[in-house]
């Protein structure tokens, strides 16, 4: 049975999402309970797992009242942050997996943001959750990992098959698009998806989910290996890491 998945905005900019699969329902991320309650009620869903992509509150803090709400969910979050994080049932470290045929998930390790950040991939469905590693047409402030380590990340998930669908954690997706273009503004592929993102915005939808294979012809930060983008932030001769660096310091301060 294909997945089922629910995008549900929580608090002025989170995505946290319900996804239904053979062997039931689970919740990426907590930024707050009420939407989530009320999402699953609306389907007659009861959620089994939740599963935390990483420590920042704005995607814990509804965990508490998710328990009272569902008895019996199974709370799951990266072990390297645990300590900094709601108790936990099951926590999770890159090579567990668990599910059943399209709800079969792996936690990817996938840090910069923090240390410990994880992402679920569903490789049966073609779905990844990336929280604040990858998102829609950026990524995610560098807090407490290294340049390096979140360069590594991002090659890491280009990597997928580019036909994956990507569910990242905020909706940052106009202002992501406003920086790409100042990086390369006469790119057609920018250009196109400017139309479409502005348009979705206008209808008040989400951004997400957005394929690899669009982010790798439109995201400045899976295209440190490209000249153009070199070029742009005054780095010809760099390495694809030094670019990246260069590319997330001026994201900072745009
Ligand atoms: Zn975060």
């Amino acid at each position: 049975m294909p997945l089922e998945i629910v995008t549900v905005p929580c608090r002025s900019d989170n995505y946290a999402y319900l996804v239904k699969g053979d062997d039931g329902v689970c919740i990426i991320d907590a930024p707050e309970a009420a939407p989530l309650i009320a999402a699953a009620k609306a389907r007659g869903w009861t959620p089994g797992a939740l599963m935390i992509t990483h420590h920042h509150g704005d995607h814990t803090e509804g965990t508490a009242e998710l328990r009272a709400a569902f008895p019996g969910l199974k709370v799951m979050g990266p072990k390297t942050e645990e300590a900094k994080m709601p108790p936990l049932d099951m926590a999770l470290t890159e090579g567990m997996n668990g599910g059943n045929g399209d709800a079969y998930t792996v936690p990817l390790d996938v840090p910069g943001h923090t240390l410990g950040h994880i992402a679920f991939h569903f490789p049966n469905a073609g779905v990844i959750f990336t929280a604040d590693s990858l998102m829609a047409w950026g990524c995610g402030r560098v807090f407490e990992g290294t340049m390096e380590m979140m360069h590594a990340t991002m090659q890491k998930l280009a990597a997928l098959p580019p036909e994956t669908l990507i569910y990242s954690g905020h909706e940052y997706t106009l202002g992501n698009m406003k920086f790409a273009l100042s990086i390369e503004p006469d790119n057609p592929d920018l250009l196109a998806r400017a139309e479409k993102v502005k348009a979705q915005r206008d209808r008040g939808e989400p951004t997400v989910p957005v394929t690899l294979a669009e982010e790798l012809a439109t995201n400045p930060f899976l295209r440190c290996h490209v000249p153009a983008v070199a070029r742009a932030v005054g780095l010809p001769d760099a390495t694809p890491e030094q670019v990246f660096a260069e590319v997330r310091k001026r994201k900072d301060s745009f």
